[in-house]
């Protein structure tokens, strides 16, 4: 059997090592000079291939759309990605009890394992093979003009993220050409871009463990962790995690806001408490500096001017200024979206091939008999920390087992 994958990422990858272990003619066909560009880069070169969750954690990371990957992380789990890259010569730890990387540190050493067992089992790898075209029946045609047939094709082509190394539109065009849906697509794990200007102010801060907010009833979003101060908003975990959905937002809202508070560990009762204690004390310490004892100065500083306290005492503040303090840092201080990203600068695609139009169970088309998907194609994206390649490697066994067995 003849099977053309196209994209040399993770799911292209892992379809290749499957499909060729199950003895089909595999021909890899990737549009740029080099294979698996983004893989290389990712994780800063270290490649943070997977987590520790089991599969259900790992599925609700992805939302409402998660529970999509349950039989691909079942057939594929971790200890089946983490046994493949031992047995392939590619140690890897998860040093920090949560996230894994190859032990070198060496994000190509994993690009290289799977390649090394793929054309072990002779599949072929093509660069510079960019596929602009694909017939049913199947006729693969590439921007150079040539044609080549496949029994079953993968389209394991990624999503429009860093398009500097390699993200872009190529395959859900090709995927819409075939008659699937693709749902709207948002920059995510991407900075979060606020007009307040005060915040380019303090560029280069960071907050151990910040806390966003944002919509109302069921759909109000939230999230915490490190947060970064950046020359036009916010960066870090924190903001990254929540992107995606904000780039929704703001898509949708013209004035889409979000509601920060600086220490995600404490609520309005405790900041109460607290200041409570410094007045009964007669403490004469400036509110600024007692703000100092849990924020860096700057913002300590900040958050005492924006409540109208810059130089007043713990002990004299004024009730309106104290009220207006315990709300800004319990409930959060309300900041304006003006936009996330852009595409090139995130690290990955919100939306995709529409799941409903895909089963699950084994990766192919409902729509057209004999086309698989892996990968971030698909309408699906996490958080940041291991996620998505794992996604991609375990989705792409499944496509590549189920395209070469059926
Ligand atoms: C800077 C950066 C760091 C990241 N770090 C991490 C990390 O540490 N951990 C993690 O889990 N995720 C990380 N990610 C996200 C992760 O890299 C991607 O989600 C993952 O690579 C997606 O895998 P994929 O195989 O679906 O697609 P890709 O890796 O994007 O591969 C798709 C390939 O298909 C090729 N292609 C597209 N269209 C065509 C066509 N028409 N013809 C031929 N070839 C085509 C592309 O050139 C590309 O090489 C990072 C992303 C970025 C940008």
């Amino acid at each position: 059997m003849k099977i053309i994958i196209i994209g040399s990422g993770p799911a292209g990858l892992a379809a290749a090592v499957a499909a060729s272990g199950n003895g089909a003619d595999v021909t890899v066909l990737e549009r740029l000079p080099e294979l698996s560009v983004k893989l290389r880069a990712s994780g800063g070169g270290r490649c943070n291939f997977s987590n520790t969750l089991d599969p259900l954690a790992f599925m609700e990371k992805f939302g409402r759309n998660g529970r999509f990957m349950q039989d691909a992380l079942n057939r594929f789990p971790n200890e089946y990605l983490l046994r493949f890259l031992e047995e392939n010569n590619v140690p890897v730890a998860a040093d920090d009890g949560f996230h894994y990387f190859p032990v070198s540190g060496r994000a190509a050493d994993i690009s290289s394992a799977f390649r090394r067992k793929a054309a072990g089992n002779r599949a072929v790898f093509r660069t510079d093979a960019a596929v602009t075209e694909i017939t049913e029946g199947f006729l693969v045609k590439l921007e150079s003009g040539e044609l080549l047939s496949a029994d079953k094709i993968i389209l394991a082509c990624g999503g429009k993220a860093f398009s500097s190394l390699g993200g872009t539109d190529r395959g859900l065009k090709l995927a819409e050409q075939l008659g699937h849906t693709v749902t709207e697509t948002y920059p995510a794990l991407a900075p979060v871009m606020l007009k307040e200007s005060w915040i380019s102010e303090h560029a280069g801060l960071a907050l151990p463990d910040a806390a966003i907010e944002f919509g109302k009833g069921r759909n109000k979003r939230s999230g915490h962790g490190e947060l970064l101060f950046t020359h036009k908003g916010f960066s870090g975990p924190c903001a990254l995690d929540l992107s995606g959905e904000i780039a929704a937002g703001t898509a949708k809202e013209n004035e889409f806001k979000i509601l920060f508070r600086p220490c995600a560990e404490h609520s309005v009762g405790f900041w109460r408490n607290d200041l409570e204690h410094m007045r009964a004390e007669g403490k004469t310490k400036l509110v600024r500096t007692w703000l100092a004892k849990y924020f860096p100065h700057a913002l300590a500083d900040r958050f005492a001017a924006m409540a109208g306290a810059e130089e007043s005492r713990c002990c004299e503040l004024k009730s309106d200024s104290r009220d207006k303090l315990i709300n800004f840092l319990g409930e959060g201080i309300p900041l304006t979206v003006s936009g996330v990203g852009p595409m090139n600068c995130a690290m990955v695609m919100k939306g995709g091939v529409k799941l409903s139009e895909v089963n699950p169970k084994t990766l192919e088309s409902r729509i057209v008999p004999g086309l698989y998907f892996a990968g971030e194609i698909l309408d699906l994206s996490g958080p940041c920390g291991g996620y998505h390649i794992r996604w991609a490697l375990s989705g792409g066994f499944l496509a590549g087992d189920s395209a070469s067995s059926l």
